[in-house]
């Protein structure tokens, strides 16, 4: 609603019980994506709205189902519900998606699960939603990715620092400079250990639901619950920080609409915005998710970790199991931190909240990274197909040498608490 995004307790949505059993919504929504489109034959909303006595707050929302055209009792459509798109919102990117307005106007509703628990309900499509916006970085930032690397094999721009390449071209492509190397190896590496490391969550969700083991249902279902808001955050801030960096391989050709940089980076910014704006996600994070079940789910995080060390003691994983274990003491750290100064103090908590969130993302990504040079090793020193394994791990170990550690900076950060963040009064910006 204009005046409630984030917070939802302010919402005005009402809706009043009908003999029937069914509910009259009224109320507006903005930004409803979708809202209104020709692609179907009926659009089914799902509407959070306050029936008439309910307590205060966001403990007084419940869901509705509000279809666009009513559905008759065999199933065929019957009249048009009472609800219209007043209007499209002119927007940064994603044009293929109708950004709308909706207005209820005494509109029929059959609320979805209890009254009063909506919030719950809802929950259950945001949580899955969240993991596809991860996803949705994740994608933005390989589309980018596969754009700049063919652009930087063709444009012919300056020689290599250490001799010319090409010779017999005017000048070397591009992809010899360092720098341009820097930002392919950014996104390469950033691109394979995050795909990695949605697939072992998604391995997660699927033991959870599956797995026969009490114990294992249960680290999935707290894996899931942990890695959520680490994995919307992180990947959707790096889909569109790798999409502005896959622009500047471009040169000026990535800010013109013709070669199609500029749209997946007017396209990857909102999914740090939508599914709860990214620094929501960070308190989740530190506000609910660590604390959950008194902190179950980050210390089986920690034995993960600690278990996959114990179990890849050779030479030639020490590299990768070092980098992890690095990282996971700052993790360590950084949460006994948060645990002790962010309960005397929550300002504490929110100041350091995302520094939080990339420290336990990185923890994440050399996991996933760890992970893979184990399966890559014994397959990279000669026969079919040593090659790829070879250029994975060179791709592993950058991520070590270069990406990790920005590990340093977020623990420090993340130690000075508030007072630096919070000094200001108001009045003083
Ligand atoms: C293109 C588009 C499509 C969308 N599609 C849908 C949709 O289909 N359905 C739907 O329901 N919504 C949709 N949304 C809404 C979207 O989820 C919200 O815009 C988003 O959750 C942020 O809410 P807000 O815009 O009101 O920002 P606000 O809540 O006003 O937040 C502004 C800033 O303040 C920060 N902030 C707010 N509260 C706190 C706090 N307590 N602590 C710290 N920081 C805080 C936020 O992180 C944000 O950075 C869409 C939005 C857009 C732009």
């Amino acid at each position: 609603e204009p005046h409630c995004g984030t917070d939802l307790g302010l919402m005005r949505t009402k809706a009043e019980p009908q003999a029937d059993g069914t509910y009259k919504i009224t109320g507006t929504k903005i930004f409803i994506s979708a809202g209104e489109h020709d692609m179907a034959e009926n659009i089914i909303h799902l509407v959070l709205a306050k029936i008439a006595g309910a307590p205060e707050g966001i403990k007084g929302v419940s869901l509705f189902v509000v279809p666009k055209f009513l559905v008759k009792a065999d199933g065929s459509l019957g009249a048009r519900n009472a609800l219209i798109c007043g209007s499209i919102e002119h927007k940064m990117g994603i044009h293929g998606n109708s950004t709308c307005v909706m207005n209820y106007d005494g509109a029929t509703g059959y609320l979805l699960g209890e009254p009063h628990k909506g919030m719950r309900a809802m929950f259950t499509m945001m949580n899955d939603a969240r993991l596809g916006v991860a996803l949705q970085g994740l994608t933005q930032s390989e589309a980018a990715y596969q754009n700049a690397l063919i652009y930087a094999k063709d444009r012919l721009q300056g020689r290599s620092l250490t001799g010319a390449k090409e010779p017999g071209k005017a000048a070397d492509p591009i992809i010899v400079h360092p720098d341009i190397r820097r930002v392919l190896m950014n996104l390469k590496a950033f691109n394979e250990g995050a795909r990695m490391l949605l697939l072992w969550c998604a391995l997660q969700g699927d033991l959870s639901h599956v797995s026969t083991d009490d114990k294992e249902r249960e680290l999935g279902e707290d894996m899931m619950g942990l890695l959520t808001p680490v994995l919307k955050g992180y990947f959707t801030d790096m889909g569109f920080r790798n999409a502005t960096d896959a622009q500047q391989v471009l040169g000026g050709h990535g800010y013109i609409a013709e070669w199609g940089m500029e749209q997946f980076v007017r396209d990857a910014r909102i999914a740090m915005i939508y599914e709860g704006a990214n620094g929501i996600q960070a308190l989740d994070l530190v506000g609910r998710k660590l604390a959950m079940n008194g902190g179950r789910a980050v210390f089986a995080w920690f034995k993960l970790i600690d278990d996959f060390a114990q179990a890849n003691k050779s030479a030639e994983m020490k590299p990768y199991v070092d980098a992890l274990i690095t990282v996971r003491k700052d993790l360590e750290e950084a949460t006994t931190w948060m645990m002790n100064n962010g309960l005397n103090n929550p300002d504490h908590a929110g100041a350091s909240s995302m520094d939080y969130l990339y420290l336990f993302a990185l923890s994440g990504m050399a996991f996933a990274w760890a992970q893979m040079a184990r399966a890559a090793l014994p397959k990279s020193h000669g026969g079919t197909g040593a090659e790829y394994y070879q250029t994975k791990l060179a791709t592993a170990r950058y991520f070590v040498d270069r990406m990790l550690p920005d590990r340093l900076a977020h623990l420090a950060k993340i130690k000075t608490g508030a007072e630096p963040v919070m000094a200001l009064k108001a009045e003083h910006f």
